[in-house]
């Protein structure tokens, strides 16, 4: 009995993430769910790009948090249409929140969508937000084993954005290990090194968005 409420739930996810993928579609929009640690700099990977990519590109937000809205204010701050959504302390994201979320900010007009997960390596890979790409991003502050221990994150993003690169002299981060189980995980998958802090390596990121952006730009 249980097992069958839970699965009904999951369909109901599953469902809702189908919404969400025809809205985007209908919209025009690139959508992307960003998944990572909590500290590993998604906020930050935003804004760089909100910065550079803002007066050509129409850019919107949704920003998932258990409790605050620190990271809704730093991307209001840049003049971009954003919503918060308090998961009231739950770990990930669910479609079903990101279609409430898409009331409130009507995705026609935008191009470019950033979904900021809940910080955590486990339960938001599990759940299909109707995302056009996952993208898996990791610090070199975390240690080179993140792929080796959480491969499905790994295994099903289309990009891995590898940040705080300008650190690396400081940590013992072994970025070849690093590559390495990326590759072994998901051998086409591009991973760009970058600092949102000095800018390095944020050139590589914007040529990715170009890429995938070309078919709503
Ligand atoms: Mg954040
Ligand atoms: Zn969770």
């Amino acid at each position: 009995m249980q097992i069958k409420v839970v699965k009904r739930l999951m369909e109901a996810s599953e469902q809702h993430a189908e919404v969400v993928r025809q809205r985007l579609r209908e919209a025009g929009v690139v959508a992307l769910n960003l998944i990572s640690a909590p500290g590993s700099g998604k906020t930050s990977l935003i804004e760089a790009t909100i910065r550079e990519l803002g007066n050509r590109v129409r850019i919107g937000v949704i920003e998932g948090d258990p409790d605050t809205t620190r990271d809704a204010e730093r991307i209001a701050r840049l003049g971009v249409p954003v919503v918060q959504i308090n998961t009231e302390g739950g770990c990930h994201l669910e479609a079903t929140m990101v279609l409430r979320a898409l009331d409130e900010m009507p995705p026609n007009g935008l191009q470019l969508l950033f979904i900021e997960n809940v910080g955590n390596l486990v339960c938001p890979v599990v759940f299909d937000l109707g995302e056009t790409y996952r993208v898996a991003v990791a610090s070199a502050a975390e240690g080179h084993d993140k792929p080796a221990k959480y491969p499905a994150l790994f295994r099903t993003a289309q990009v891995t954005v590898l940040n705080k690169i300008d650190l690396i002299p400081y940590l013992d981060f072994d970025e070849e290990q690093f590559a390495c189980d990326v590759r072994r995980l998901n051998p086409q998958m591009p991973v760009l090194r970058v600092s949102c802090r000095t800018g390095e390596g944020i050139g590589e990121w914007l040529k990715w968005l170009d890429e995938v952006l070309k078919p709503v730009v």
